[in-house]
């Protein structure tokens, strides 16, 4: 906890040494096994930063994360650190510039312990595309983490580092948050700036922040969030913190996204929503409508984004190079091949498809139509409830190698998750209960721009669950 590690720092009750220690230990421990890190900073590093801290929290001048250490997801640009994206194409690649967000938590005395394990160009919903080998779920190590910001969230569950940052572009935060019984927020589009993320499908995504308690996640986000003028994208709104009470809420229960669910995650949500409605909630069953196709449309823009996006890898202006040399072609296609692994090259593939003369309007123009309907309807069912609930995973945590195989179970996974990227809408996931020790998470949506309101409602969720500050057990 933020406050209460930054006051122990300043009143001498913690030094330096012991506190960062106390981590090292935990992953010397349990990261052979979990590995949710790509590149560990080295301790003795993190120790000065911390001294440094600890110096500035004495004099009373100090930034709102001093002293705290952060897991960064590895595709957040961090200068001086290597940033690989999970990729070959990328493995020895070394910034030279921070993410804004990186600047800003830096600014703000956060301390960045690692970068964290994550599917190939965030491609994935398991941390099993990485080039650098799966993350294990901490909760059961014969399990993925979700993903693709799966270290980040096996990084929290395992309390390797107090918060962790991860990028959403249909549901890699909150996938991995529900897994790991931590919290994730999918900010509004456009909140958080994506300078310095390396890009997958820019219309979709965005940075968000990762904890292991509401109050945290509101100090990541506040920090991270806001405009910035090198990304267009950012918007200059002014987010209302607003407090919720659960005491008449309108909540709105996705029966369509109930339906999708199995059975132990549906029952671990139905007790979540019986002590909401006991403390004076109002639940309302909601329907969405075309969930069988906000998988489809996501998957045509995400892939189509992608094609784009990736053709900059060539091994000559950036990514791997096999040192071939010849004709560009052959040679692009040698360094490409190499490069990228086979989930972004299924990717890069049908996305160049979708975009082709003649495909065009029959795809990627279609999913653009369905996005517009998603939208819409969200807002009219936001009309009448405050916030909108579901289960944010349909499954438990699937066991490593069970669906990775099999793409249509694999896109299956995120049905409940896309539908806040294609609406540029808030979601969070927060901690609902366990099944057999395995973590289950509630998603709640809500309108644009009510990200405070989406932590203030983890936060009186937390009061009644009890699940805050989870670790899992060794
Ligand atoms: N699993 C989804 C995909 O592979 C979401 C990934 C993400 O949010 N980055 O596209």
């Amino acid at each position: 906890m933020i406050q209460e590690i930054q006051r122990n720092l300043t009143e001498g009750r913690l030094d330096p040494e012991s506190y960062v220690e106390a981590y090292y230990v935990r992953i010397e421990r349990r990261e052979a096994k979990v590995r949710a890190f790509i590149t560990l900073r080295p301790m003795e590093e993190v120790i000065e930063e911390v001294k440094r801290s600890v110096e500035r929290l004495r004099s009373g001048r100090h930034g709102r994360l001093e002293g705290i250490l952060i897991a960064v997801k590895d595709n957040i640009s961090t200068m001086g650190i290597r940033t690989t994206c999970g990729s070959k194409m990328l493995e020895t690649y070394v910034p030279p510039f921070d993410a804004t967000v990186i600047e800003r938590i830096r600014r703000e005395g956060g301390i960045i312990v690692g970068k964290t394990n994550m599917d190939e160009f965030a491609m994935g919903s398991t941390t099993e595309t990485s080039y650098f080998g799966p993350t294990r779920n901490p909760w059961d190590l014969s399990r993925t983490p979700g993903g693709s910001s799966g270290g980040s969230g096996a990084a929290l569950a395992a309390h390797f580092a107090e918060l962790a940052l991860g990028s959403d572009t249909g549901g890699s935060i909150r996938s991995p948050a529900a897994y790991n019984a931590v919290l994730g927020l999918k900010p509004s589009y456009g909140t958080v700036s994506r300078y310095g993320l390396i890009a997958y499908a820019n219309s979709l995504e965005q940075i968000g922040p990762m904890a292991r308690n509401a109050n945290d996640l509101e100090v990541l986000y506040s920090v991270i969030a806001g405009p910035d003028e090198r990304d267009a994208t950012t918007v200059s709104a002014v987010l209302e913190k607003k407090e919720v009470r659960l005491n008449g809420l309108r909540l709105g229960v996705l029966d369509d996204m109930m339906e999708v669910s199995e059975k132990p995650v549906k029952s671990v949500v139905n007790d979540v929503l019986n002590k909401l409605s006991s403390e004076g909630s109002e639940l309302k069953e909601v329907k969405l409508g075309y969930l069988d196709y906000a998988l489809p449309a996501y998957y045509i823009i995400a892939m189509s984004e992608a094609s784009s996006n990736l053709a900059r890898y060539d091994g000559v202006r950036y990514g791997y190079s096999s040192g071939e040399e010849g004709l560009w072609t052959d040679v692009y296609s040698i360094n490409r091949g190499a490069g990228f692994g086979w989930e972004v090259k299924r990717r890069i593939m049908l996305g160049s498809f979708m975009l082709s003369a003649g495909y065009y309007e029959m795809y990627y123009i279609k999913a653009l139509k369905i996005r517009r309907l998603i939208y819409d309807n969200i807002a009219s069912i936001l009309k009448s409830v405050d916030l909108i609930l579901s289960p944010t995973m349909p499954i438990l945590p699937p066991k490593i190698g069970d669906v990775i195989n099999d793409p249509i179970r694999l896109f299956a996974m995120d049905v409940n998750t896309v539908v806040a990227n294609l609406a540029g809408v808030p979601a969070i996931s927060v901690p609902a209960g366990f099944h057999n020790g395995l973590p289950v998470g509630l998603q709640a949506i809500g309108p644009y721009l009510s990200d405070y309101s989406l932590i203030s409602f983890a936060r009186e969720l937390e009061k009644i669950t009890g699940y805050r500050d989870l670790t899992a057990p060794e």
